[in-house]
């Protein structure tokens, strides 16, 4: 074990080189701040302004959707995305056990329970093959949709999580949904920049979430955004994240409950600037994969993961995955890490072991548990790839 944890260091060092290194910082290298002080300047800071529209309209470009609605953060992106998704109080919604907490505190936002189910080593996303076996073993398909059979609920909804930018599977995934009559709603918090066969994550299900925190591939601060192909969802989701207020000049009409889960202009004038500089960020993170691929083909017992066939990963976090041990190597690595002065990360706590979701349904979760124990996330951030000495810009 002295020698897996001597030569990952030793192998980060290569990279990082002597240097402290956080996990992921943000990079502000174009207009942000030309940007930003246009909004101060012209008073507009708030939840009205030319770049809310522009941001919008910017990010439906860059992802290829027909439709993006921002909001204030990822998470409230994806509570509205799933009640317009169709999940009421009462509801199951389908959530991988390996993902960050937003996800499966999104769907208890809409009063819905969390059911966890297991994720495939190769993309350490939701497996559609071991849901499907699932499904056929523990729910009966009824005339109003999916009920569960253990808890009598329905179970609406599927939140495909796409981590550390490596797409999910979703030919298989999308057709387990069909069968099942479940909507696909997509977390791509983590995944701006990644395509699933050429298609933008985010993209394929019936509407899909991205986050704009200040440790995702771009930043708003804080943020996140809707996207779908349906205008009426896109409508519906605009309509519930800015108070459910009727259009008019000068009267407060509203039809419903809402949110105020708006994203400020000051913010939106940031994440224009950000997504200006994404190719050039994505390029970074692909340097950097480069050279830890480099630096950790000589070390035995450890591999990086790379994306999944067919795939294009934004490589949001570099993720080294230890091929044989339990938690007193990770955490052996962490250790000595931190001590060099690289603060990685392991991968987050399983939800389901989580004290406030430990009664909520879930199926065998034994390649997600696997997983937890032999993840690491290392330092990167787009800084520490700079384009070397006669590189291409951008290449
Ligand atoms: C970052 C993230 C979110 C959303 O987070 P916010 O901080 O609310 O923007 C949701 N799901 C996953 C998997 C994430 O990594």
């Amino acid at each position: 074990m002295t020698d897996l944890v001597a030569g990952v260091v030793a192998a980060v060092r290569t990279v990082v080189g002597d240097r402290r290194a956080v996990l992921h910082e943000p990079l502000f290298a174009g207009n942000e701040w030309a940007y930003v002080k246009e909004t101060i300047d012209s008073s507009f800071v708030s939840s009205v302004g030319a770049f809310v529209d522009r941001f919008e309209a910017d990010l439906a470009a860059a992802t290829g959707s027909a439709h993006a609605v921002v909001t204030g953060s990822g998470t409230a992106a994806l509570h509205v995305a799933l009640v317009v998704a169709g999940v009421r109080p009462g509801d199951e919604v389908l959530v991988p056990t390996l993902t960050f907490a937003a996800t499966a505190n999104a769907v208890a936002h809409c009063h819905a329970t969390p059911h966890f189910v297991d994720v495939a080593e190769a993309t350490l996303g939701l497996d559609a093959h071991a849901l499907r076996a699932h499904l056929e073993r523990t729910t009966r398909l009824e005339a109003t949709g999916l009920v569960n059979r253990e808890t009598g609920r329905p179970i609406r909804a599927v939140v495909p999580m796409h981590a550390f930018g490596h797409p999910v599977d979703m030919v298989p995934l999308l057709a387990v949904a069909e069968e099942f009559g479940l909507a696909v709603v997509e977390d791509a918090a983590e995944s701006l920049g990644s395509y699933y066969h050429g298609t933008h994550t985010g993209t394929l299900g019936l509407l899909g979430t991205l986050s704009f925190n200040g440790n995702k591939t771009i930043t708003t601060g804080g943020g996140g955004a809707i996207l779908t192909r349906d205008p009426a969802l896109a409508a519906r989701a605009k309509h519930l994240t800015t108070t459910g207020k009727l259009p008019h000049p000068w009267e407060y009409g509203h039809d419903t409950v809402a949110w105020n889960y708006r994203l400020p202009n000051l913010n939106a004038a940031l994440g224009c600037a950000q997504l200006e500089q994404l190719p050039a960020l994505l390029a970074a993170k692909r340097r950097l994969t480069a050279r830890y691929l480099d630096a950790f083909a000589a070390v035995p017992g450890v591999r990086l993961v790379t994306e999944p066939a067919g795939c294009r990963s934004n490589y949001w976090l570099q993720t080294l995955l230890l091929e044989e041990g339990d938690r007193t190597v990770r955490d052996a690595l962490l250790a000595a890490t931190h001590a060099a002065g690289y603060l990685t990360r392991p991968v987050w706590e399983l939800l389901h072991t989580l004290p406030h979701f430990a009664s909520a349904p879930r199926a065998a979760t034994a390649v997600a548990e696997h997983l937890a124990d032999r993840l690491i996330n290392l330092p990167s951030s787009a800084q520490l790839a700079p384009p070397a000495e006669g590189d291409d810009v951008g290449a």
